[in-house]
């Protein structure tokens, strides 16, 4: 047994550097599981106060309010449990001490048991419920398998950068319902004329498998192009540079994509898909498969699937989209299939994985969400910039 004290360091009770031993019983595992706990009870004690702005009316009806409340109560005493262990078991309070105020805001708003006794109006406009889910869902299910399955099992779940990941995660699914209309709505607005009512009939009769994958290829036909394009246009490069400065593959990098970046590309992609007008079963199939799909390719898994892979884009397949490899770059557009990629000459999958990620020695992305959110707009208005003084001297 060690009976030593914890290494103390220069550290005092509350900092926010890692000193000590992150392994079970040394209260790091508590701490990181009271935070995570504390903020999953906070946001949904949040949901119950303001229904009309934070949740989504679309699942907001089908939630099973006593088994939420039962869950969220859980959540708050584990919380408070954990917290309390790792505050007694680490010379650093931080994580603790952050996890029990976290639970200590929740209950004093009211905890589980805030009561909703008015009619919710329609229209929330965030999704902080959205987020909170799908943090749950793919946490439970990634975590795991990239422990279990890892391809560079010395990676993290805290490795560099997962901070700002984590918030284009909080950010693209807080923000659902707005970037959902976003993506719907222009197709709708410019291509009504576009639709064929014989055509639509055809495509309705076709089975629901052939459905999927015609949808599946069309929309990764138009994603294809549009990535494509936003490698080959400076203007449009500023914006997927950000997606390309993940420097760590894993199931939250993939959420590191530009608004601009990810509004243009699912808008432009789905205007082919409501021309040709499928029916909602195929798209709702389709829009699950791409959530699945665009977080599993970036994962941090050994699997190489190689039976399928030249149909089926796989994580080795995308992997190598990431790499700055001089015989890597700008390949492997697609998501669904390399098809295309092998059509138009761009597929690149040789038998080992990429050493390494992210932008080539020219290219620099800032850290941090907001500096990346602010730095296309900037070079922008530099080369504007430079683009007037060059006109001036003519
Ligand atoms: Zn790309
Ligand atoms: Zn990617």
């Amino acid at each position: 047994m060690d009976h030593e004290s914890p290494a103390k360091g220069p550290h005092g009770h509350f900092s926010l550097r890692t000193t000590e031993p992150q392994s079970f019983g040394h209260g790091w595992i508590s701490g990181v599981f009271a935070v995570a706990l504390g903020i999953l009870g906070l946001g949904a004690v949040l949901c119950f106060h303001y229904p009309e702005w934070l949740t989504m009316p679309a699942i907001r009806r089908h939630y099973p309010l006593p088994l939420v409340r039962g869950l969220v109560h859980v959540v708050l005493v584990t919380a408070f449990l954990l917290g309390t262990a790792s505050v007694w078991l680490r010379h650093n309070k931080a994580l603790g001490l952050t996890g029990l105020t976290l639970v200590l805001i929740a209950a004093l708003l009211g905890g589980s048991r805030v009561p909703i006794d008015r009619d919710v109006p329609p229209g929330g406009l965030f999704g902080l419920d959205w987020f909170l889910l799908n943090l749950i869902l793919f946490s439970v299910v990634y975590i795991p398998l990239e422990r279990l399955f890892a391809k560079r099992p010395e990676q993290s779940v805290f490795r560099k950068g997962w901070r700002t990941d984590l918030t284009y995660f909080f950010v693209s699914n807080l923000l659902v319902q707005v970037t959902t209309l976003l993506t719907l709505g222009p197709a709708m607005a410019f291509f009504d004329w576009a639709r064929n009512p014989w055509v639509e009939s055809w495509v309705n009769t076709a089975p629901l498998a052939l459905q999927i994958v015609a949808v599946l290829l069309v929309a990764d036909f138009t994603q294809y192009w549009v990535h494509r394009a936003f490698h080959a246009v400076p203007v449009l490069w500023r914006f997927h540079a950000i997606h390309h400065s993940v420097e760590a593959m894993d199931w939250l990098a993939g959420s590191r994509l530009h608004l601009v970046d990810a509004i243009a590309t699912r808008s432009l992609t789905y205007v082919p898909i409501y021309i040709l007008g499928f029916p909602q079963s195929a798209i709702v199939v389709y829009v699950v498969v791409v959530v699945v799909q665009a977080t599993f390719i970036h994962a941090n898994v050994r699997w190489e699937f190689r039976p399928v892979r030249g149909v089926i884009a796989t994580p080795c397949f995308h992997h190598w989209h990431h790499s700055a490899e001089r015989d890597a770059i700008d390949k492997n557009f697609a998501v669904h299939t390399p098809i295309w990629d092998r059509l138009f000459g761009t597929y690149y999958l040789p038998d080992r994985w990429p050493a390494n990620y992210g932008l080539s020695g020219n290219d620099h992305v800032p850290s941090g969400w907001l500096r990346q959110f602010i730095s296309p707009f900037l070079w922008f208005l530099g080369g504007a910039e430079k683009m007037a003084s060059v006109s001036d001297r003519h």
